[in-house]
């Protein structure tokens, strides 16, 4: 909580979707799924209660069913969302551990499920990857959805809701976002969720303004109070005062007119006033993302995770599974570009099939190329499903977490290899697949030179470059003071590597979170750097304030910027020199 006066209140949360909302509150109810009785089977009824969680789980499976048939067409990419919640259902971390808890224990299913499920959210509670969380958030989802039904509780049903109002619930789940009607629904706001949460993502989608991760707003906000939600600060104001009222409305005003703007210019080309051009692509997690990538005027896409395909199953996805949806996402983007990661898996992304031991400093273990490596198979199923697509469109294929240069010959011989099999079996690929590495690591952006002569591109992953070189761990709120991509050492390794690419004649790009930033642009630009990739809400924005840059200004900003000797140096002076171009793309006013 920031501040409270005599009636208005003022919650923090996460940013899920930006923009922003005034409404009356309609509060989502969780009925039936908190307090939960536990009580003892006998022997003969137990064949009754363990039919009776199974007929609880078959009417929510059916449920999902029909709301996925029911999907607004907006929705549509989102399904497979909604099919992986499917699968689910018949879990065995959920499904056959209820039933195993029901026999073993002789407890009611109620309490069976309950308890399954804390066991559940208790190892993914551990893991401090938001992404792990969001996979945890989905089996809750599924297991809320079987409570309903095993203690007969009402269900919401969202698609029903009649007024113009903003939802505020503990959380809502994919199935739930999924029934919202934008004539009907302003916004939204939760208790729980984050930004990869699957609720986030959707709430990107349908372009309402959404804050998650509020903690207890749902306890706090009753129905029919007049809220505020700020999705962009991920910020809710509750019976807020008449002078906060109208300083929101200005300022939803200004931010829809600037959206509309740069929305409206989102398709043009990226080109700087003294006629450079630039890509701007987007990063994406899930094949269904390429959609957002597209209408939001992506270039291509310059970051595809792969390992996001790997969660959620029992193993490794066979080479066709991979090809059919790198196909999918190929395809739909051809001619622009699409930057293909080779698995990330591990440390903040560990899947249970796939970690042999547990590691003391996972972020430092067995992660990422090093992984794959040792894993020859798993890497070569890889490397043939991206070769096979690329026959499909313009692909280009990358490598990250490289810390040395055995690594990259050793990722290249196997691309080689696997091109060679492909070749004898006489598939079609693309012989001339631009091959590049992800510089990550202090020691990439050193050796650069020599990893040059072997590759195409470099991409600096800012996230872990900021992590590994400043020492700062990327998800501790703690420490996240100290991670900042302007610190001058983070701006003099960039400046590094765009040199040794530009003496290669190589490409550069930047897919961390800095390059999505448009306070960063004028020192990106300066540096040298060529591509851009981001999350695809951030494209139209950064290629506004690209098209109001000159490259010869940037260049010889940058002479100052290293003159800079701490990251709020760096900041004042950006805001000093561009300030005003920043506030013209309404930057300062979000
Ligand atoms: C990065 O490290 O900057 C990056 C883009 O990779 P990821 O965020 O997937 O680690
Ligand atoms: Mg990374």
């Amino acid at each position: 909580m920031l501040n409270t006066n005599e009636r208005e209140i003022q919650l923090q949360g996460i940013s899920g979707s930006p923009g922003i909302c005034i409404g009356k509150a309609y509060l989502v109810g969780r009925e039936g799924v908190d307090v939960v009785e536990k009580y003892f089977i006998s022997e003969e009824n137990l064949k009754k209660e363990t039919k009776r969680f199974k007929k609880a789980v078959k009417k929510s499976k059916d449920e999902l069913f029909s709301i996925i048939e029911q999907t607004p067409k907006k929705l549509r990419p989102h399904d497979s969302i909604l099919e992986a919640q499917m699968l689910l259902f018949k879990d065995k971390m959920l499904y056959g551990e209820t039933i195993k808890t029901i026999e073993k224990e002789l407890v009611n299913a109620e309490w069976a499920l309950k308890k399954v499920v804390s066991n559940v959210k208790s190892i993914f509670d551990d893991m401090t990857d938001t992404y792990l969380q969001g996979r945890a958030a989905d089996i809750i989802h599924v297991s809320e959805s079987i409570m309903q039904n095993l203690v007969g509780a009402e269900k919401e049903d969202i698609a029903a809701i009649e007024k113009r109002v903003i939802l505020v619930a503990v959380d809502l789940s994919p199935a739930e976002t999924s029934q919202i009607q934008l004539e009907k629904i302003m916004g939204f706001v939760t208790d729980r969720g984050g930004k990869t949460s699957h609720t986030g993502i959707i709430a990107r989608t349908l372009e309402i303004p959404a804050v998650l991760g509020l903690d207890n707003a749902s306890r706090i906000i009753k129905n029919d109070d007049i809220i505020i939600v700020d999705g962009t600060a991920g910020i809710v104001i509750i019976n807020p005062t008449d002078q906060t009222l109208i300083q929101f409305e200005e300022r939803k005003h200004r931010y829809e007119v600037y959206n509309a703007g740069i929305t409206r210019d989102s398709h043009l080309p990226a080109e700087t006033v003294d006629g450079v051009l630039f890509q701007v692509m987007g990063n994406i997690e899930l094949p269904e993302e390429v959609v957002s990538v597209i209408a939001h005027g992506g270039d291509g896409i310059g970051l595809y995770r792969t390992e996001f395909q790997y969660f959620n199953r029992p193993d490794f996805p066979s080479e066709h599974e991979l090809f059919d949806k790198y196909k999918d996402v190929v395809e739909v983007m051809a001619p622009r570009p699409v930057t293909i990661r080779t698995i990330d898996i591990n440390a903040d992304k560990a899947i249970s099939y796939a970690s042999d031991s547990d590691e003391t400093n996972p972020v430092l273990g067995l992660r990422g190329i090093r992984y794959c490596l040792q894993k020859p198979d798993v890497f070569m199923t890889q490397l043939q499903a991206i070769l096979r697509a690329s026959a499909f469109g313009n692909v280009r294929v990358m490598f990250p977490m490289i810390s040395c240069y055995d690594e990259v010959r050793h990722a290249k011989r196997m691309l080689n290899e696997a091109a060679e099999s492909l070749d004898k079996e006489g598939v079609d690929f693309d012989k001339n697949i631009e091959v590049g590495i992800m510089i990550e690591v202090p020691s990439a952006v050193i050796l650069a030179d020599v990893m040059a002569k072997d590759v195409d591109f470099f991409s600096i992953g800012t996230n872990d470059l900021i992590q590994y070189s400043l020492a700062v761990d990327r998800g501790n709120t703690q420490v996240a003071y100290l991670y900042q991509p302007l610190n001058p050492a983070i701006i003099r390794m960039i400046k590094h590597v765009a040199d040794v690419a530009r003496d290669h004649g190589l490409k550069i790009s930047i897919c961390g979170q800095m390059a999505g930033d448009p306070v960063n642009m004028t020192i990106l630009l300066g540096l040298g750097i060529d591509r851009f990739s981001m999350n695809p809400q951030s494209i139209p924005i950064i290629k506004s304030i690209i098209r109001l840059l000159n490259v010869e200004d940037a260049r010889l900003f940058i002479k100052e910027v290293l003159k800079e000797t701490t990251d709020t140096g760096v900041m004042e002076l950006v805001l000093n020199t561009f300030g005003s171009i920043l506030f013209d793309i309404g930057y300062t006013e979000l």
